[in-house]
Formats: C-alpha cells, sequence, structure tokens
C-alpha cells in the first residue's frame, strides 16, 4: 500500500484541467464523492475518477470531490469545497486499499457522521471498490449499501437509485429499502445480504476505456491521460488479487481506445496506459504507434519481460522511459512453483543485456520475502540473481562507459483474502527484518544498489483488515469515536493479538 507520506497536502485546483466539455452541476442532492486517502492517489485511480463523472455530470446532483487530509481537524480535502462533508445527502466512497477503512471512518467521524448504519438517517453512504470487493464484511455494519464488483455494471441503477434519495427526509432514511432490493447490481446490504453474482466479472460490461476526465500534475504520472486499455490478467500468480476481482484479459478495442486517445492528446501529451499488465494487449504496438504519431507520448504501468521484444524494448526507451522495471517475486524454483509466477532467469540476463545496450538508466527489481517455508537459500537466489545483472552491467559499462543503477524493491508477501495462498501465515517482524538484514549484507557491499524495504506495521495492518470482519471494524470504529487517529489506531491494532481475522471468504 503506497504510503500517506507521500502525499501533497493541498494541491491547487488551479492547476487542474477537464477532458472535453465537463459541466459540472449543482443539483439539489449533494454528493460527496470520496477517496479516503490523498489526492495523489486518488486521482490516479480511473474508477473513482469514472464516479465522480457520472455524478458530476447529472442534473439531480451536486458532486464534490473529498480526499483524506490527515492535517485538517475535519480530516477532509475537497478541491471543490462548496459543502463540507457533513452536509452531503449522498456519500459515495471508493476503496482501493485495505487500510482506506480507517481513514474513512475518520472522515466520517471528524465531520459528525455516524459511521454506524443502524445509529444513522442521513447521508445515506455507498461504497465500492477493490478492497470491498474482496472483503465486503468489514463495511456492512457502515455502508448503506456495499458494491461488490465492477462499478460500470451498477452505475445506470445507482443513479437511479441515488436520484431518488430524499434530501430531507425527516425521522427516516432518505431511502427505501424496496427501492434498493430492486436494484440488480451486485450489493450487500447492511443486512449483509449479498444480491447477484460477486463472482467473476461479464466480459460486456467492458464498453468504453475508463480514462482521467481530470488531469493533475499531482499525481505520481504528472499531467498525465490516464487510460485503461486491459483489465483482469491471463496469468494466475497465486499471492496476487488481479484474476479473482477482475477476472480474465479482458482488452479494450484499439477504435475505443484511439477514440480516447484524442480527448486526451487535446489537453496532453503524455498518455498514461493502465492495466495490470500492459503487455497483454493484442494491439500494443499500433496503440503506441498512433500516440506517437500525433506526437504524444506512453508511460507504461506494468511489463511483463516474456513479452518485450527488442522493438517493444526501443518503443519504451522512445517514449522517455529510462527505467526498466522487473517482477519476478521469487528467484528460487521452489518458491516459483509456490507462487506460480515463473520467470525464467535467463530472460531476465537477456533483457537487461538488450537494455543496456539502448542504455537503460536504471533497473528496478520487484521482490516479495516472507513465505512460510522459505529459507536461506531462497534468499541466496535473489542475491545470485542480482549479483549476475550487476555482472552484466559490468560487462557493458566498459563499451558504454555508463553503470546502471539496481534498485530493489523487497516487500513483504501479506497473504491476501480471495487468493490461493490466503491461508499462509503473516510472518512475524523480527524474522523479516533478519531476511532483510541478510539481503542488506550480501547486495550493498557490491555497489550500485539501492534496497527499499516497506513498512513492516503498515503491511501487518493491511493483512488483519484485508481478513477483517464486522467484529474488528466495530472496534476501529469505537476507537476512532474515542479520539484514536490512525497512527494509534495502527499501534492498538498490532498490539491486540486477540483480534483474529474471522471473516467468512467469499
Ligand atoms: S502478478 Fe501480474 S502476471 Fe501475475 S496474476 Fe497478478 S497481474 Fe497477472
Amino acid at each position: 500500500m503506497p504510503s500517506l507520506r507521500a502525499q501533497k497536502a493541498h494541491p491547487d485546483p488551479l492547476d487542474e484541467s477537464y477532458i472535453g466539455t465537463i459541466s459540472l452541476n449543482k443539483g439539489p442532492l449533494k454528493t460527496a464523492v470520496i477517496y479516503p486517502n490523498s489526492y495523489t492517489l486518488g486521482m490516479s485511480n480511473l474508477g473513482f475518477q469514472g464516479i465522480f463523472y457520472q455524478f458530476a455530470t447529472r442534473s439531480a446532483f451536486h458532486a464534490n470531490r473529498f480526499f483524506y487530509d490527515p492535517q485538517s481537524p475535519l480530516k477532509t480535502y475537497s478541491p471543490e469545497n462548496h459543502f463540507s462533508l457533513g452536509q452531503a445527502h449522498i456519500v459515495l466512497a471508493s476503496q482501493s486499499f485495505e487500510n482506506d477503512f480507517i481513514y474513512l471512518i475518520e472522515m466520517l467521524r471528524s465531520n459528525r457522521i455516524d459511521p454506524r448504519v443502524d445509529k444513522r438517517l442521513s447521508p445515506f453512504i455507498g461504497v465500492g471498490g477493490a478492497f470491498p470487493t474482496m472483503n465486503p464484511h468489514l463495511f456492512i455494519d457502515t455502508a448503506d449499501l456495499v458494491f461488490s464488483g465492477e462499478y460500470e455494471s451498477y452505475i445506470d441503477e445507482l443513479l437511479l437509485f441515488c436520484s431518488n434519495i430524499s434530501p430531507d427526509a425527516q425521522g427516516s432514511k432518505g431511502f427505501s429499502w424496496a427501492d434498493a432490493d430492486r436494484m440488480m447490481g451486485p450489493f450487500i446490504s447492511h443486512k449483509g445480504k449479498i444480491k447477484g453474482d460477486t463472482g467473476t466479472p461479464s466480459p460486456d460490461t467492458l464498453k468504453d476505456p475508463n480514462y482521467s476526465h481530470i488531469i493533475t500534475p499531482h499525481t505520481t504520472f504528472s499531467n498525465t491521460f490516464l487510460i485503461e486499455i486491459t483489465r483482469g490478467c491471463r496469468f494466475r500468480c497465486r499471492f496476487c488479487t488481479v484474476p479473482s476481482l477482475y477476472g480474465n484479459l479482458r482488452s479494450f478495442t484499439k477504435e475505443s481506445l484511439f477514440k480516447a486517445f484524442d480527448l486526451g492528446l487535446s489537453k496532453t501529451k503524455q498518455i498514461g496506459f493502465v492495466s495490470a499488465l500492459t503487455t497483454q494487449h493484442p494491439d500494443l504496438k499500433e496503440l503506441i504507434h498512433y500516440v506517437n504519431e500525433r506526437e504524444g507520448k506512453v508511460s507504461f504501468s506494468s511489463l511483463r519481460i516474456e513479452e518485450i521484444d527488442d522493438e517493444f524494448l526501443e518503443l519504451i526507451k522512445d517514449n522517455g522511459q529510462n527505467i526498466l522495471t522487473i517482477a519476478p517475486e521469487v528467484a528460487s524454483q521452489e518458491l516459483k512453483k509456490k507462487v506460480r509466477k515463473s520467470i525464467k532467469i535467463a530472460r531476465i540476463f537477456d533483457l537487461v543485456d538488450r537494455s543496456l545496450t539502448l542504455r537503460f538508466k536504471k533497473f528496478k527489481f520487484y521482490f516479495m520475502i516472507g513465505f512460510e517455508e522459505e529459507e536461506e537459500k531462497d534468499l541466496d537466489a535473489i542475491i545470485d540473481l542480482i549479483s549476475h545483472v550487476r555482472e552484466i552491467a559490468l560487462k557493458r559499462a566498459k563499451e558504454t562507459r555508463y553503470m546502471p543503477e539496481i534498485i530493489l524493491s523487497i516487500n513483504q508477501f501479506i497473504p491476501k483474502l480471495k487468493t490461493p495462498l490466503h491461508g499462509d501465515p503473516f510472518i512475524d517482524q523480527k524474522i523479516i527484518k533478519r531476511k532483510m538484514a541478510y539481503l542488506r549484507k550480501h547486495l550493498l557491499p557490491l555497489g550500485n544498489i539501492k534496497i527499499n524495504g516497506d513498512d513492516y506495521r503498515e503491511n501487518y495492518i493491511q493483512w488483519r483488515l484485508s481478513h477483517g470482519d464486522a467484529e474488528l471494524a466495530k472496534r476501529i470504529i469505537d476507537w476512532v469515536g474515542d479520539g484514536f487517529d490512525s497512527k494509534k489506531i495502527y499501534h492498538t491494532l498490532s498490539k491486540r493479538e486477540s483480534i483474529h481475522p474471522t471473516a467468512e471468504r467469499l
């Protein structure tokens, strides 16, 4: 989970530009579209942008965006800021990460909104996104409706349902449960009732690609028109949530993408392809050429190295990317078999060698540690792999007179719900620290290598929430009510070994 520390608290809304001719309506229903994390992350999330766009452009609603701001007394930042979160009639929260649950509760409580569904008449609260789809149980006592699945499959019914919400219902909820029950989209009501199909998404829900409706310089991909080119994945890595949340690979047609590229190119020359695995789009090179022929540049979110040929490597370089990201995750045969992600080591060496001739400046490798059966030899396999990459770089450096930097991002394996490895144990901090120290000891002296680790405590909370149930949610709601901030909750949660994950697995 990306850290909140990276966020810029109050980006200037004047820096934002709208795609096409969006007119934001100011209808009677004040609608807060929440991303309970930083502006930087929220504005890079196409589901959040899509929901905001749908509500902001309908005459029944007056939609404002709200992000989590730990510095503000109301814990919110709203670029529109036409009303406060506490004045909203409708609250729609898009939840990507587990820890966002804590931030959502803080935002509600700070704005005097009761997070307990049975104690609250108003506003109506709906939550959706990747995390509630993975584990809706944490939300059933907070949200009036928990949406599970992709928003495109229920957006029309949600708009209709919300447009019938009464802004000034006295002494009762401003909507009827009968209306909610008539909705066909997969949702879970406050009674925990699952409606519709929460399984693998249907291919026909994907028609037009999701893209940035608002472009801003204050995201990781600054001033970039982000566009989703595929969804799902054809691989089945056993630690990854993508296959269970988004199903098999589905690609948007090149015609629909070209049309959207034209919209984006009218505002910026930077087009960011969003996908679990960019290299899976069948017309990828054609898409890149289309953008390049119109003087645009493409940035890529993720690549699978088996599919990078020489032409594609040159295209990556020509589009201004100097860093090549490679995610083997594990290096030994035993762990490759366990996680079912098996990138051939020889292919990694070949790719590194080919990219050095094109003068790529950095190589970033992603690895995971902290598997139950992991031994010293599994860590040695990582050390061997990186040592060999460095030798290749040294050899090439004699011709190119340039030594690239090798960055290792070593993350703890978190057994997530809805993955085949969900029942694996979460490994103790002491063991993780020892493994990290071992890798640092053997890799750093080689030179030109940087190692970044992640935050153990954040990982632990992520794991707890990933498996969390209504009981855990209740405790967090009470702690926030007692004035705990997220820091104190992190601290308390990581001490309370008695709360074990008991969520029913969907
Ligand atoms: S880790 Fe990457 S390749 Fe593997 S299933 Fe997930 S998205 Fe697909």
